[in-house]
């Protein structure tokens, strides 16, 4: 049995105050949820005002990015040990990064082995393009993405980390993949190369969320689905009412 585990991504919303109102209105409702790994993402300037806020609670906390390097001159960059210090989980290579700043399999792959190094859980984000997607490519490139970003992961570890499917053509665009769609993508190709790198026992162990456009109302679609073990949510995870819905659809799943 996998306990599903349900992240809000906030992107580069919410400021130090927005963040503090935003965790005290969901704060009650999230709390009252059991049997879901429940995570928030905020931007970096908000991890510390949040982490006191969530202290004492199964909230977990998750920054949004980390660079490879323990320190130095990396002006801009977020260390390891940085982030290790507020948060326990770490969002890795998340399309809009991949898209807009360069990331590469080979940078997720770095930045993985970095995270596990100070003991964060990385959810290490995969998925195609549209272009990609009509082309029948889909299962290509995650294995792609997959067997480079997780390469030389040690198998020991491998268990803990949670992999997010996130089709680009479904990220933000309120046109969510079918739960049919993308539980098929897990389990045609995503958990298989996970067993080829770790074992088939490994790969039954590691989460896989989908995400891209989850909502209130579809969530339940993806949560009935046998290999979707929650979601990374991106808009909806801003509204208290959407987020705390989605993480209790995930409790009964
Ligand atoms: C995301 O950015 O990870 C995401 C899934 O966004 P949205 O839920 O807004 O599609």
């Amino acid at each position: 049995m996998r306990t599903p585990i349900v992240a809000g991504n906030w992107k580069m919303n919410k400021t130090v105050e927005e963040a503090r109102s935003l965790v005290f209105s969901m704060s009650l409702g999230l709390r009252e949820i059991k049997g879901v790994e429940k995570v928030l993402c905020p931007p970096f300037p908000a991890l510390l005002a949040v982490s006191a806020l969530l202290q004492g609670t199964d909230i977990g906390l998750g920054a949004q990015n980390l660079h490879w390097e323990e320190k130095g001159a990396f002006t801009g960059e977020v260390a390891p040990a940085m982030v290790a210090e507020f948060c326990q989980y770490v969002i890795i290579g998340h399309s809009e990064r991949r898209a807009y700043f360069g990331e590469t399999d080979q940078t997720v792959n770095q930045k993985v082995h970095a995270a596990l190094a100070h003991d964060l859980t990385p959810i290490v984000c995969v998925g195609e393009t549209v272009k990609e997607y009509e082309s029948g490519r889909t299962g290509e490139i995650v294995r792609r993405q997959i067997s480079l970003g997780l390469a030389g992961v040690d198998p020991a570890k491998a268990a803990g980390l949670v992999v997010a499917y996130e089709p680009i053509w479904a990220i933000g665009t309120g046109k969510a993949s079918s739960g049919e769609n993308a539980n098929a993508v897990l389990a045609d190709y995503i958990r298989p190369v996970l067993a080829e790198l770790f074992g088939v026992e490994t790969a039954q162990a590691i989460r896989i969320q989908y995400g891209g456009s989850v909502t209130a109302a579809n969530a339940e679609e993806f949560f009935s689905q046998p290999d979707i073990d929650g979601a990374l949510v991106g808009g909806a995870s801003l509204k208290k009412d959407e987020f705390v819905a989605i993480a209790r659809a995930a409790s009964k799943s």
